[in-house]
């Protein structure tokens, strides 16, 4: 992870736009490292602190309001607070918040997502990214008997020990380009380093040589089905993600997809549905919600039957599907991202990228945009990035970074304060404030060009 150093000018200013922030940092810090609570929200010389977030915007405690683009992560499809989903919790509070055995709502939540996902013989829910891809991984050891797992280079899966293998890695470490090494995060054990075997995205020639290797010894390939942490957004190559797949079951290997951040936003059926593919299991969370803490893990009949009264995988949590959850995502899916709105989406997300393509045009500069719908980033170098390493070895970092700094003086959130977010468009963001934004990137970009940050 690393943070943002930004000239004395702009602290300035930034201070001068947050002193409640800074004040409210002093006190945080007393008893909590960082002031954050997740480390990824953390930014020199402090985060801005928020108030509410309504629609396309968020405010900070300052009063400043700004269009918002960071979105939860991905998790605000609609925007902040839609009424569907405030009022469906509402409705179920005075039933109790923890109900501990099983209702009908959750039935119904889970019909809906095989509907969008019919090769999956159906889901259990969860409540974070974390746990889904814990259990998935589990899950496929158990109906493999096998141990190992194939990770791609500088993806993010989150807090599970074998995905943090490789998660984000230096030059120095990284080995060949064919056979990368597997190197573990600060906290996991390095007999990791042995059973989670890497490869990079996009390349298929080295996974069919990893696979040969070690077909006998892997249960699953986990992966993103595009790359949309640490390195802003990164689209498989076409044909790519059918050929992993094709590869996969040749060799009895589960493909576990990771669609925290792809699912509910790719489309009504997620980049399973987009990209026409069959996984094994496939991990969903953020979008789900539409802004609560809410996962689910989908699996195909066969992999079903290693989970408990079934098989022997004890796929548990006291929180595990509860009301509060269970009813924003489920008027989520049924009261918002119908399939209608999904395409209504990928209109403001076209029309976005579209003006800010047009901003990079118009302003002659060496960047680029990837997307799809309603997510993607700018990219601060002159061709679309193929893989982590790509990211890593060509990005004009100083420009990316004093992006962030500029934009947020204009607020403008275009994406998180940590490297490699990406952007992501919500049904809240109409037109106009699209229009708004795009101005305010423009205005930007220009000064960075002037000022020969890019
Ligand atoms: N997988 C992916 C692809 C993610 O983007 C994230 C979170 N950014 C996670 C897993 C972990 O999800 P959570 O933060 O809900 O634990």
């Amino acid at each position: 992870m690393s943070s943002f150093q930004f000239t004395n000018e702009i602290l300035s200013i930034y201070k001068s736009m947050t002193r409640k922030s800074e004040e409210l940092y002093k006190r945080a810090i007393k008893t909590n490292p960082g002031g954050v609570h997740s480390s990824f929200r953390w930014f020199h010389p402090y985060p801005f602190f928020v108030d509410k977030g309504d629609g396309p915007y968020i405010w900070d405690v300052d009063g400043n309001r700004y269009i918002d683009f960071i979105m939860g992560y991905g998790a605000l499809i609609a925007g902040h607070s839609p009424r569907e989903i405030i009022e469906s919790i509402r409705g179920y509070l005075e039933n109790g918040t923890l109900l501990t055995m099983p209702y009908e709502l959750q039935i119904k939540l889970v019909e809906e997502l095989v509907k969008r996902y019919p090769m999956m013989m159906g889901f259990r829910i969860s409540n974070t990214g974390t746990e889904a891809v814990m259990h998935a991984i589990k899950m496929a050891r158990i109906y493999t008997g096998r141990e190992k797992i194939i990770k791609v280079e500088g993806t993010y899966h989150g807090s599970y020990d074998p995905v943090k293998v490789s998660e984000f890695v230096r030059p120095s470490q990284w080995g060949s380009d064919e056979r990368p090494k597997s190197v573990v995060a600060p906290g996991i054990p390095k007999f990791y380093e042995e059973d989670v075997v890497v490869v990079q995205f996009n390349d298929i020639e080295s996974l069919e040589k990893i696979v040969e290797e070690y077909k006998d010894e892997v249960a699953a390939m986990i992966l993103e089905p595009v790359m949309m942490n640490n390195v802003g957004f990164i689209k498989p190559m076409e044909g790519y993600l059918k050929k992993v797949e094709k590869l996969l079951k040749e060799n009895g290997i589960l493909m576990i997809l990771d669609e925290v951040k792809t699912g509910f936003r790719m489309g009504y059926g997620g980049a399973t549905e987009y990209f026409g593919l069959k996984p094994d299991i496939v991990v969903l969370a953020k979008a789900l919600g539409g802004g609560v803490p809410i996962s689910a893990v989908g699996f195909t009949k066969e992999v079903s039957q290693v989970i408990y009264p079934n098989g022997r995988y004890a796929f548990s949590g006291t929180y595990n599907g509860n009301p509060l959850v269970v009813s924003a995502a489920y008027a989520n899916l049924t009261k918002i991202l119908t399939r209608d709105r999904h395409s209504e989406l990928f209109r403001l997300g076209d029309y976005f990228a579209g003006g800010v393509m047009d901003a990079i045009e118009d302003l002659n500069l060496e960047l680029t945009i990837s997307y799809i719908g309603a997510a993607g980033a700018i990219h601060f170098m002159d061709h679309e990035p193929r893989n982590f390493r790509d990211v890593v070895l060509n990005y004009n970092l100083r420009g990316y970074r004093e992006s962030w700094i500029r934009l947020f003086i204009k607020k403008v959130l275009l994406r998180g304060p940590i490297d490699g977010e990406p952007y992501f468009v919500s049904l809240a963001h109409k037109k106009d404030v699209l229009d708004e934004a795009i101005t305010r990137i423009y205005d930007t970009l220009k000064e960075l060009r002037n000022e020969g940050f890019i």
